[in-house]
């Protein structure tokens, strides 16, 4: 695959072509706010919105393989049903590795078992440009995680070397598409060496908060942790928000309802993210909550990410240290580092 050097003006140019073009382009844009600015993943009208030097968006890019909300079927009361899958293209500019490696682990969630058409297409008709950080955020611990870079899912992977960026292709499809940038030019071993010093530098520097452990620890020690009073302690200031789920690049849950319309005749099923922190998540017939202590769903939330999905994963941990729950938690308890290094203060790894 190639590995390209573009000047900043011949990237610009690259991008608005891409935008001129008959797909959807998404980037990362700066967001006003009152409380400072911020930055999410938005639709472009121009290469000059475009902040590729940006610390964390608001929401991971999730949102584009899996909606909020999103119509799953049509159906006829008496029975017909139609399937809705969303075809469209779109490319998507500006994937850290981090989240980078958590599209990689839906991607393999999705595919698994029950393959989900819904998230499968969509996912195959995204073209990913990602890029390598440029700027660390207040509590990323990527380095921690080993997430701070990426080896593969993207189809171009960036890295802004100062004068340029060094663009290489990781798919057929990002070749094909790197190809149409005029102006690239190979990169030089000079480049590839500046380019290994930032990817390097970020290994050690995406770390705001330190895992006493290695994240290949994770699943063992909560073996030994499960009645553990870390629960208990962080769960008792937790207001049951769910911005620590649905902000994370790795949490995945939803829910499912069927909504007939006013005609009593049509309807359609809807699926809306949900999360283990909300209080109705384990809500099922009967109003039965198999889950309802505070400190329970918070224990879930951890197991989840250091033990149940890694068995379906092949031991990735589905934390990949990106720190937005850290960012959206107001009593500050949804940190996983601190939960569990307060375990490792009294149980050790195997
Ligand atoms: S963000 Fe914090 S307060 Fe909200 S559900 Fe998660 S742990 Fe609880
Ligand atoms: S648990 Fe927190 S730090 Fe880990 S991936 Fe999810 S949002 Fe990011």
């Amino acid at each position: 695959m190639s590995i390209k050097k573009l000047s900043k003006d011949v990237f610009k140019s690259f991008v608005d072509a891409l935008i001129a073009s008959d797909q959807q382009v998404i980037g990362v844009k700066e967001k006003v706010q009152a409380k400072g600015n911020r930055f999410a993943f938005d639709n472009l009208q121009s290469a000059d919105q475009l902040r590729l030097d940006y610390d964390i968006t608001l929401l991971p890019p999730k949102k584009y393989m899996l909606p909020q909300d999103e119509t799953l079927l049509t159906f006829k009361v008496a029975g017909e049903s139609k399937s809705k899958i969303d075809n469209s293209k779109l490319i998507l500019i500006g994937v850290h590795p981090y989240d980078m490696i958590a599209i990689n682990q839906m991607d393999e969630l999705f595919s698994q078992d029950q393959q989900d058409n819904h998230y499968m297409t969509r996912r195959k008709n995204i073209t990913i440009i990602a890029c390598d950080v440029a700027t660390p955020s207040k509590n990323v611990f990527a380095s921690s995680m080993g997430t701070a870079t990426v080896e593969s899912g993207f189809d171009i992977l960036l890295t802004d070397i100062g004068d340029a960026y060094v663009a290489q292709a990781g798919t057929d499809k990002g070749e094909k598409l790197l190809a149409k940038a005029s102006g690239a030019v190979n990169a030089s071993d000079d480049d590839l060496a500046k380019r290994k010093a930032i990817q390097d530098k970020n290994k050690d520097a995406l770390n705001k908060h330190k895992l006493n452990c290695k994240p290949s620890d994770l699943p063992g020690l909560l073996e030994k942790a499960y009645d553990h009073p870390v629960w208990e302690e962080k769960a008792k200031t937790c207001y049951s928000c769910g911005s620590c789920n649905t902000t994370c690049p790795t949490c995945y849950c939803f829910d499912v309802q069927d909504q007939v319309n006013w005609d009593l005749k049509t309807g359609q099923r809807e699926r809306s993210w949900d999360g283990c922190l909300l209080e109705n998540f384990a809500n099922v017939a009967g109003d039965h909550n198999f889950r309802k202590p505070r400190e329970a769903r918070f224990r879930h939330r951890l197991y989840r990410k250091g033990k149940y999905v890694p068995t379906k994963i092949g031991g990735q941990i589905a934390c990949v240290g990106c720190g937005r729950c850290i960012n959206g938690c107001i009593p500050d308890i949804a940190n996983p580092v601190a939960v569990y290094n307060r375990i490792l203060e009294d149980i050790k790894p195997d």
